[in-house]
């Protein structure tokens, strides 16, 4: 299978047999061309002459090893999509794939060596944003951002959660997409740092209600009551007007107000607590669900946690995708699900995208998951005739086995 238009991969690692390894790994994958350094003073060298568009770097190398050349291309703006090869464990991969990230460089992911090919293109296709796509995402000019919003240009896919134990379906988180007339339909992660920095927020979130509660109400008509999940944003919450428009919409509408669950992440509660703490309690009051969204990525501590009315916890999917293979993240993953279940939470694995980690996740006592190998986020138009000929549900006929 060819791979996304990578033009120029540079290998570095010490290692000559394992060099030699993954530049023909490379080339199999139809890089336009690989180039090798053995060391970090030779990759930075390179990087200055040309360039590349990828760089998979090994981490134990002598004299400059792999911490110290990311430290110096943050040093030098050298913004090269890196990959991070090491034959340590995995939570050292980690630990410097975030600190690359902290670093502020496109770190793309780590891997452990011996580099294998499906682990690599798996990685590369999940986060590979071709060139073309990035210069779309730099032209995000605020008036278009406005103008899409108010032109219904920006619509809710529908991304499955379902029960774990038995693969039915309960509930769908609502995603926004840009239906952009040029570019096609382009992702939040391009518009929604625009919306937030315009302090259009709120905004966001009654355009996506709203949309969500016509549809909740045309899907019950066809037999289907689904409960909705509309993502938050962090700044919204540190406004006054939020949740009396929220009561406003709600009321307006023939949704019960169970089958509304509102995402906030974690860093908005870390952030703002007092405030945050008054808008979720009033959001509870009105009897609207409450869900913390990316749980593991920031730093809320439990008693935080426990001041907040919530009814259900997503672990996020850096905690839950490939989980299968990393013993470290099984017990981070157990300790979540422990305890969850001491604050009654109900809990969601984001990320789920193999059928091991699918099984591993259910055996743990998650109760819901949502990811990729269930089902991709989708139309409103799709998402019926999804629901009604969905799939049986991927490995729960062995869940079931195994916990009786
Ligand atoms: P999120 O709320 O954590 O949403 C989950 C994201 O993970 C979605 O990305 C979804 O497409 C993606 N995802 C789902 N399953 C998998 C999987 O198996 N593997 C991988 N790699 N990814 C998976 P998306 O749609 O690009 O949204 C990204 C983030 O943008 C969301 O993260 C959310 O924080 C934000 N966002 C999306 N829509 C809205 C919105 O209407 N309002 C606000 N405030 N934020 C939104
Ligand atoms: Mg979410
Ligand atoms: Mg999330």
């Amino acid at each position: 299978m060819p791979m996304m238009d990578i033009q120029d991969i540079l290998v570095v690692d010490d290692s000559r047999v394992q060099r030699r390894h993954a530049v023909e790994l490379c080339q199999t994958l139809g890089a336009g061309s690989v180039r090798e350094a053995e060391d970090g003073t030779q990759c930075l060298a390179m990087v200055r002459q040309q360039t590349p568009s990828l760089l998979l770097l090994d981490l134990e190398m002598p004299r400059q090893d792999g911490v110290q050349v990311m430290q110096q291309m943050a040093k030098l703006e050298m913004a090269v999509p890196i990959v991070v090869l090491s034959s340590k464990d995995y939570l050292l991969i980690s630990t410097v794939e975030l600190m690359g990230r902290e670093l502020g460089l496109p770190v793309l992911g780590g891997l452990q060596k011996p580099l294998r090919r499906e682990p690599l293109l798996d990685l590369l296709q999940r986060v590979w944003t071709p060139r073309q796509a990035q210069q779309a995402l730099e032209h995000c000019p605020a008036q278009e951002v406005k103008a899409a919003l108010e032109n219904g240009q920006i619509l809710p896919y529908y991304q499955p959660k379902v029960q774990l134990s038995d693969g039915r379906i309960k509930g769908a988180e609502m995603l926004a997409r840009w239906h952009h007339p040029e570019h096609g339909v382009i992702g939040p992660g391009r518009f929604i740092p625009v919306i937030e920095q315009q302090g259009w927020a709120t905004e966001l979130t009654m355009l996506m209600l709203k949309q969500g509660l016509k549809q909740w109400q045309s899907w019950a008509r066809q037999g289907l009551r689904l409960p909705l999940s509309v993502n938050l944003s962090a700044l919204s919450l540190s406004g006054d007007e939020l949740v009396d428009e929220i009561e406003r919409y709600m009321s307006g509408s023939n949704v019960p107000a169970r089958y509304i669950i509102f995402e906030v992440t974690e860093t908005a509660i870390v952030d703002n607590l007092a405030h945050a703490i008054g808008c979720a309690v009033r959001l509870r009051l009105a009897g609207l669900g409450l869900s913390v969204d990316d749980f593991g990525t920031g730093f809320a501590t439990l008693q935080q946690l426990t001041r907040f009315p919530f009814t259900e916890l997503k672990i996020d999917q850096s905690l839950v995708t490939g989980i299968s293979g990393k013993p470290h993240l099984i017990a981070v993953f157990n300790s979540i699900i422990e305890m969850a279940r001491r604050l009654q939470l109900a809990t969601v694995a984001e990320g789920i995208e193999s059928p091991e980690d699918y099984q591993l996740v259910a055996e743990r006592g998650c109760h819901l998951g949502q990811g990729f190998h269930i089902a991709r986020p989708m139309p409103a138009a799709d998402f019926l005739a999804w629901a009604r000929q969905k799939p049986e549900p991927p490995a729960a006929a062995t869940i079931k086995e195994n916990l009786s």
